[in-house]
Formats: C-alpha cells, structure tokens, sequence
C-alpha cells in the first residue's frame, strides 16, 4: 500500500504519526511510505533519518495527499486540508468527530474512510490508543506542578521532596486511573507524600498493593476531598467518567480551604475539569491565579514533549497501522474487533452510533 504522512499543521502540534523506525517497519512488509518534508522535525527526526529508513520525501502537504492510499496522522484535518482528501483515501489519525460536526460533515462528503485513534477498543473496553497520552500527561503533572510551586512562579517556595530535616510536599492526586497513578507514581518518586483518591475500591485496592509507601489511597467524596486539599500543596485533577464531563470535584467556595500558593494540575480540563474554577490554557500561557490558587489546565499536555509523545504514540498505533496496510481496512476491521470499533466513517455513511447520536445524522 501506498502511505502519506503530512506535516502536522494544527496549531502547536509538534508530533508525527510515523517514526524513522515505524517506516522501516512498512518497508518490511513491502509498503511504500511517502513523508512530507520536515514532518519529523521537531519531534527529533529530519529528513534524512526518514530517507535512510527508506522513505521517499515529498516537498508539499499536496503531494502527500495526491499519492497515498492510506493516510496516518496525528490529529484530524482542519479546513485546509479538506479539499485535498481524495475519495476512499484510509485516514487513521484523532478525530474526535462528537466536538466538531464540520469535520464530520466534510469527511462524509469527501468520501473518506475514517479510522479514529481514539475509539479503537479493547475487550476490555480500554483505549489503547489513547492510554499513552494519558502516561504522558500523568508524568508530566507533577513536572509542572513542581515548578509552579516555587515562589517566582507564584507556588508556595516548597520543593516537592524536602530535604534531610525538612517535610516534603504534599500531593493529592484526585482519580487513580492512567493518568493518576502515573502523577502518584511520579511524585511518589520525588519524595513527596501523596494521597491518591478514587471512587472505585477495587481501583484503591490495587493501587494500594502496588504504591509504594508513600502513597496513601483515600475514597473520594466530598468530606475527605474537603479535608485532604486543606493540607495540600499540590492538586492533581485526573478524574474521567466516560463519555461525560467531568464531575467538579472541587468548587471554587472549596478554594478557601487551601493556602496561597497551592497549585491545581487539572489534567481532565479537556472534558470540562473536576476543579470548577479550571478553563483551558496554553503551553504560552499555561496559569493563572484564583484567590491565591495556582492554576495549571493546558488542554493538550503532550504537546510540549513531542520526542517521547510521538514515540509512546507510535508505538501504541504502528500495529494496528501495519494491518491495515497488509490487509486494507475492511479485511483488517473485519479480522479485528478493535480496529472496527475505530471505524468512523465509511463508503460515505457514519458507522460510529456516538458520532451520529451527537450531530443527528442517521447511522
Ligand atoms: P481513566 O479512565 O484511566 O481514569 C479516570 C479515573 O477517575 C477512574 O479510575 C475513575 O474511577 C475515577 N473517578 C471517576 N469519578 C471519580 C470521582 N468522583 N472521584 C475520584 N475519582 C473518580 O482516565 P485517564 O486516562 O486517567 O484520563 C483522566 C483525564 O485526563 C481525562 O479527562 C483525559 O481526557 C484527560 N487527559 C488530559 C490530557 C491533557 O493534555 N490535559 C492528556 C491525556 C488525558
């Protein structure tokens, strides 16, 4: 199969779909693989590592899209490239059709066969191919949360770990899933004394088995959210509930229980965010402060480290890539009920129920 890779051009979006090593990988299995000049570039691949894994460089978005049979992307089209996606033209990238009926309706009159990163399932109902940004993200809550904690970027002055004599930090990690573990893993790491909260008790038990001892698991409710944020320095927001937005955890009367110089991490801003004073920022911008309360909520976290982002996602999505290559998507979607499930769009009809329910298109 003929595969394109285009240069992300979404704001900010510093990743690509395919690595050096992911086109060896194509090349293996006889594909040919076409990457737009520079794609690679600011996730730490130029050109050249690309043609010595035996890619061909196209110079234009245009070329990319004119040739490739199979298209593998990052994020989902904007406007610009609409016109240039050819009919029965494969996408496997993000959609997230349900924010954005434009997107939906023009794929369906290009005629394009959409492949949604973000609904390949598991049997476990889990979502391969979204767990990696989630370690992504989780990581990096504490990165910053330390870093807004110092005091010329408005924090408290305190290091997360203490020294020998002084106390550490403490952190209070609100929902114990991908993200929350990785934050509570993190911090637990620097030395902090960290407090992950959950609704599930079978998730707070494994995660009691498996934290060190620095890490205390807590139900989360109100009275014991109330009383652990009163002592915190730094709040982690990692709370999902599927296909919802996130329960505000945290109201803003709720602020008044932490000191000035608190930080909030609100990883779960791209669902709404469990800190109700919490709206998006950017990696320019990323805080502001609400009655003495730091507050971080960057919608897009990975996109500040593009080298480990691009790597943890294409190794999540190479696999199922390479079967769609060997077999097309309808023997692969056929073959394997995860990729069916990220079939989206289809011989010009919507085939995902969610994506039709949120725009009123027939399914
Ligand atoms: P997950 O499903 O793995 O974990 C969510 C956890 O929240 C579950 O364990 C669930 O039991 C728990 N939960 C539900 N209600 C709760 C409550 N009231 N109190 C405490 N815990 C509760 O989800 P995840 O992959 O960890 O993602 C968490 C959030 O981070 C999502 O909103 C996701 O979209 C977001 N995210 C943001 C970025 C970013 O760049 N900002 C990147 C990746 C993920």
């Amino acid at each position: 199969m003929i595969i394109g890779v285009p240069k992300e051009i979404k704001n900010n979006e510093n990743r690509v779909a395919l690595t050096p090593a992911g086109v060896a990988e194509f090349k293996k299995h006889g594909h040919v693989i076409y990457v737009q000049a520079s794609a690679g570039e600011n996730s730490g691949f130029n050109d050249s590592a690309y043609t010595n894994a035996g890619a061909i460089i196209l110079p234009t978005i245009e070329a990319v899209y004119e040739i490739a049979e199979m298209i593998v992307k990052v994020k989902e089209p904007i406007a610009s490239e609409y016109p240039l996606i050819k009919k029965d033209q494969l996408l496997f990238t993000y959609f997230h059709f349900a924010s954005s009926e434009a997107l939906t309706k023009a794929m369906i009159e290009r005629d394009a066969v959409c492949l949604a990163y973000e609904t390949v399932e598991k049997s476990d109902r889990s979502l391969p191919l979204l767990v990696p940004m989630s370690e992504v993200a989780g990581r990096m809550s504490i990165q910053e949360g330390a870093k807004y904690l110092e005091k010329p970027m408005q924090g408290k002055g305190i290091l997360l770990g203490g020294v020998p004599g002084v106390n550490p930090a403490k952190v209070v990690v609100l929902g114990g899933g991908i993200v929350g573990t990785q934050a509570a893993k993190m911090a637990a790491g620097l030395g902090a004394k960290v407090t992950i909260m959950d609704v599930s008790l079978a998730r707070l038990r494994q995660l009691s088995d498996i934290m060190p001892a620095n890490v205390t698991t807590l139900m989360s409710n109100h009275y014991n959210i109330c009383e652990a944020i009163a002592e915190a320095d730094l709040v982690i927001g990692a709370v999902l509930i599927p296909g919802a937005k996130a329960p505000h955890l945290i109201t803003k009367d709720m602020l008044q229980l932490m000191s000035p110089g608190t930080v909030v991490v609100d990883v779960a801003v791209d669902q709404g965010g469990c800190i109700a004073t919490c709206t998006p920022t950017t990696h320019e911008n990323p805080t502001f402060v609400i009655d003495g309360i730091v507050h971080y909520c960057v919608a897009n976290m990975p996109g500040a480290v593009p080298y480990t982002s691009t790597l943890a996602l294409t190794n999540a999505t190479l696999p199922y890539a390479l079967q769609l290559a060997n077999k097309g998507w309808k023997k692969a979607c056929n073959e394997n009920e995860e990729l069916k499930k990220g079939l989206n769009i289809a011989n010009g009809k919507i085939v995902y129920k969610g994506v039709a329910d949120a725009w009123g298109l027939p399914f």
